[in-house]
């Protein structure tokens, strides 16, 4: 905490981690006597910079850009920018942190890191958030490349920003490299279902928890918040496996639908024409927007927080506990307060933490980059198949793990000691770096 002051979100994803590794040092004291533990929570590189560029009133605007570089012993850099006015250095590093346990647990060959910015896109027009992403990429450009640092999208980056940036870096180094970013558009070296993938990867690991207990998702009622790229597409694969979504959300409220969220209308105001969740009440009269209160207070059998961290807090899982909801799991990065995780342990209610079950945009990340590395494209059933089979093999992994270390069903000590031992081990192998 004294080394890293400020950086509330750092700390917790940080302490969440170590809080999990006791019977891991226990076992293996060489990480211990190797200081793996310190070595991991510090960065090996991070950078941040100056983003200055001009607005549609042709006033120069100055932002701040990251790049944090966590963890290269599993492979190139690998994470996602995040665009939102509250990003920070803790932002930034918490996310990273994160990043390195999940892209281990994916079995695929990514370090992990993550960037972005305190730039806000929304209420931007299409030449504002152009002209920012060329000058976010005329910057960090020098420290990319296919084997060296990989971005990918996340909140406020999607095709459109994803887009500018790739045609800046091109243009920059005269170099068609598509290996450099991910989530790019299918015409341009995307990979099919990296767009859908973070959603769909979530709902088959509900359904692989809801197997090894009782029964599948038919028929369940489901809580998502968020309308973002995850939310949409955990929402799609709910229903497409007979799920009733009651809820979404954004920072303006949340939409109760009991008639089951309409989808088509969903992706029409947030994707297409990027209204806010207002429009869809407008547009669906029996359905309601609640502007204060918690989206949590909804009853349902299943949560999957989608927006962002720190969505759910104490008294929202006393809420969840007390309507009798037996399944939270993250589709966003650390959207459970510990509290909530405490409160729903105690209420039995089966956990399973984002570095685990939103795993799968990265590992599609992953298959993008294998792609691009020979020049090939694949088909979609073909890319959902593999995301599927990553994502069951994460949900076992978590598991035997867990049981390995005497903590059989926690999902969290699973996650936490399968991705770090891993990474670990390469640490170790490659000596004092
Ligand atoms: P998007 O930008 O597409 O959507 C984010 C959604 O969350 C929007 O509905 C947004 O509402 C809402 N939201 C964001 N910040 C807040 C806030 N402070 N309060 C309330 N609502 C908020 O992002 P993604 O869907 O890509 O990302 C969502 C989460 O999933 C993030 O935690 C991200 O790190 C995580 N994630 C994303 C992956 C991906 O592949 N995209 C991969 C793994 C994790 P509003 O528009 O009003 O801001």
């Amino acid at each position: 905490v004294r080394r890293n002051p400020g950086e509330d979100e750092f700390h917790q994803a940080a302490l969440e981690v170590l809080d999990s590794l006791g019977p891991v040092v226990a076992k293996h004291p060489h990480y211990v006597d190797a200081a793996i533990i310190p070595r991991l929570c510090e960065p090996e590189r991070q950078i941040i910079f100056r983003v200055p560029w001009t607005d549609d009133r042709g006033e120069v605007q100055i932002n701040r850009g990251f790049r944090v570089e966590f963890s290269s012993a599993l492979g190139p850099y690998k994470g996602g920018l995040r665009f939102h006015p509250s990003v920070y250095l803790g932002t930034v590093k918490f996310l990273g942190f994160e990043q390195i346990f999940k892209n281990s647990l994916t079995g695929l060959p990514i370090g992990g890191g993550k960037g972005g910015s305190d730039f806000d896109p929304k209420g931007r027009s299409d030449g504002e958030v152009m002209r920012f992403c060329q000058s976010f990429m005329t910057e960090l450009y020098r420290h990319l490349g296919e084997h060296t640092d990989v971005p990918a999208g996340d909140i406020g980056v999607g095709g459109r920003e994803l887009g500018y940036l790739f045609g800046q870096y091109k243009r920059i180094t005269n170099r068609y490299e598509s290996g450099v970013l991910t989530g790019k558009g299918l015409a341009w070296g995307g990979s099919q279902v990296r767009t859908e993938a973070t959603g769909y990867g979530l709902v088959y690991f509900v359904d692989e928890m809801l197997r090894s207990t009782d029964g599948g998702l038919d028929g369940t009622r489901v809580a998502v918040s968020g309308s973002g790229n995850v939310a949409i597409f955990a929402i799609e694969k709910l229903q497409a496996l007979g799920a009733q979504v009651v809820t979404c959300s954004d920072s303006s409220g949340y939409v109760l639908d009991e008639d089951g969220i309409d989808l088509d209308l969903l992706k029409e105001v947030k994707l297409a024409r990027r209204q806010r969740i207002s429009a869809y009440v407008q547009e669906r009269p029996r359905a309601t927007l609640v502007e204060k209160g918690s989206v949590w207070e909804v009853p349902c059998d299943i949560a999957l927080p989608c927006a962002t961290q720190n969505e759910l807090n104490g008294h929202d899982a006393r809420a969840l506990v007390a309507n009798g909801c037996r399944v939270v799991a993250e589709g966003a990065n650390m959207p459970c307060t510990p509290e909530a995780i405490d409160v729903l342990g105690q209420g039995g209610v089966a956990y399973a933490p984002g570095k685990a079950a939103n795993a799968g945009g990265v590992a599609t990340s992953a298959l993008e980059m294998q792609q691009n590395a020979s020049r090939d494209s694949w088909d979609f059933a073909y890319t959902q198949d593999r995301l599927e089979g990553i994502m069951r093999r994460i949900h076992r992994r978590c598991l035997e793990t867990a049981d390995e270390y005497g903590q059989p069903g926690d999902y969290v000590a699973g996650a936490n000691i399968a991705g770090f031992t891993q990474v670990a081990d390469a640490m170790l192998a490659m000596g004092v770096v």
